[in-house]
């Protein structure tokens, strides 16, 4: 095993929700800033990055070798969730999925020769919209495809998982899931209380959701994750206590809590929401810190960045042993694989380059059907890209910059190269978020929840107009 971070010290390491959550501190230093799934962040993504790059790239990334990654998006929607950013298409209309079927089927065969045959496909996710939006034949042509064109693992070793909407499952479906080789299921559930199910429009009932549970235990799928969303209309630290109750019975071994960025001048389905219906600020923070009490006292550990799991989940114990990654699906055990994402508005990271498919189903219909990569826009990493990537993702995956790690890999001296980075931490120091040695960061128990501000002194595209894209760090 690759051993790609030094992992924090053990007095780095939180031991109550206590040490985590300090209101004062966290008001302070809320404010606008990326989630560092890329760095740099996809606003540097330019529209002269386009297929010709993209074919550059490719061969660079089979020089590296190694596994691959592989990500499907299924953009439709039955019924919008008007707290939803994510690209989708919303539409009963399920004769929609055919053609667009065909050309995911189309893209993967686009893809598959750019790269060596015989890199396996260690990960493999469809994240959409809504994946099992496709009807069981439709789901079985795509794994078809994907591993007449790529090397899947057909002994179950690798980490193949798919988002699941409760509403648009049930146990015959997970059943086909684990036939076609998916091993690990992520299911959204954000609240499960009626009120503020109805004001965002995702009625799903507990018993909805506990049969998918069920059923994915019942067909040995590896792992179960549960997506939460808190600072939604109508919810209260007590309303909010009662789902993560019902959640930790279930007894997922991941567990995501988001903050809901409202953001409706961008994402439209937001203006559904009525701003004076929202959570203030002390109560979101009321719920913050009362999930991460109540999540501790239930087992789980705080990975970072929204993320819980069981301590003997791996991706707890990758971050013990240094060889946890983050990218575009999240906090990741597959530090060393390229990801080739296919289907609209997906983002793929291969050798130097990110590069995003375009977002329009008609553009993305006429490219692949014309033999061409649908890409719209991407980007090349600069030499000091890769130095910042590998700081940011080092921070925010281990709470730990190891500055020997950095000068064995990239041969530079960290506290000269980084001293307006580390100047702009020392406030943090003062505060207790962390610790600056000669020959190290270490983000303190308190800094943990605020590490995306931490990782941002890092960040050399940060602006202040730029800030304004992202969601408040807490
Ligand atoms: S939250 Fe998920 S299910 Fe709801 S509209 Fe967005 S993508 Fe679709």
């Amino acid at each position: 095993m690759t051993t790609f971070f030094t992992p924090a010290t053990p007095d780095a390491l939180p031991t109550a929700a206590a040490n985590l959550f300090e209101p004062e501190l966290i008001r302070r230093y809320d404010k606008s800033g990326p989630r560092y799934t890329s760095y740099p962040t996809a606003v540097q993504f330019h529209d002269e990055f386009g297929e010709a790059q993209y074919h550059v790239a490719a061969p660079r990334s089979n020089e590296a070798g190694g596994p691959l990654s592989l990500y499907v998006h299924i953009p439709f929607c039955d019924t919008v969730c008007y707290y939803c950013a994510c690209n989708k298409v919303v539409t009963k209309d399920r004769g929609r999925a055919q053609p667009y079927v065909d050309d995911v089927v189309r893209e993967l065969a686009l893809q598959a020769p750019l790269f060596d045959t015989g890199r396996p496909v260690d990960q493999l996710h469809w994240g959409g919209g809504t994946p099992t939006f496709l009807s069981d034949d439709q789901m079985r042509e795509i794994m078809q495809a994907t591993g007449r064109h790529f090397e899947l693992k057909t002994d179950d070793t690798g980490e193949y998982s798919i988002e699941i909407d409760p509403r648009e499952a049930d146990a015959h479906t997970i059943a086909v899931l684990r036939e076609l080789g998916f091993n690990r299921i992520s299911l959204g559930v954000q609240d499960f209380d009626p009120t503020v199910q109805k004001a965002v429009n995702r009625i799903q009932s507990i018993a909805e959701t506990r049969t998918v549970i069920d059923a994915a235990r019942a067909e040995a799928f590896h792992g179960v994750s549960l997506d939460l969303i808190y600072g939604l209309p109508f919810q209260s630290r007590d309303s909010f206590m009662r789902t993560l109750d019902t959640v930790i019975e279930m007894a997922p071994d991941r567990l995501s809590i988001f903050n809901y960025a409202h953001l409706p001048t961008r994402f439209k389905p937001q203006r559904r929401i009525d701003t004076d219906d929202l959570p203030t600020s002390a109560e979101k923070l009321a719920i913050l810190g009362g999930s991460i009490e109540r999540l501790q006292e239930a087992g789980y550990v705080l990975i970072g960045m929204d993320h819980f799991a069981r301590p003997d989940d791996p991706l707890a114990i990758a971050q013990s042993n240094g060889t946890l990654h983050r990218n575009f699906q999240g906090y990741s055990t597959h530090a060393e694989c390229d990801m080739v994402a296919v289907g609209v508005s997906s983002i793929s990271q291969v050798g130097d380059a990110f590069s995003q498919n375009t977002k329009d189903l008609i553009a993305y219909h006429e490219a692949v059907s014309a033999g061409r990569l649908p890409i719209e826009r991407g980007y090349v990493l600069t030499p000091e890209d890769h130095i910042r990537r590998f700081v940011i993702v080092s921070l925010i995956s281990h709470f730990r910059l190891d500055f020997a790690a950095v000068t064995r890999r990239f041969g530079i001296d960290v506290p000269s190269h980084f001293a307006d980075a580390l100047a702009q931490l020392q406030p943090m120091a003062a505060d207790g978020l962390v610790r600056l040695s000669p020959n190290s960061v270490d983000v303190l128990p308190r800094g943990r929840l605020l590490i995306r501000n931490i990782c941002m002194a890092f960040d050399e595209y940060l602006n202040p107009e730029g800030l304004q894209r992202f969601s408040r760090v807490i």
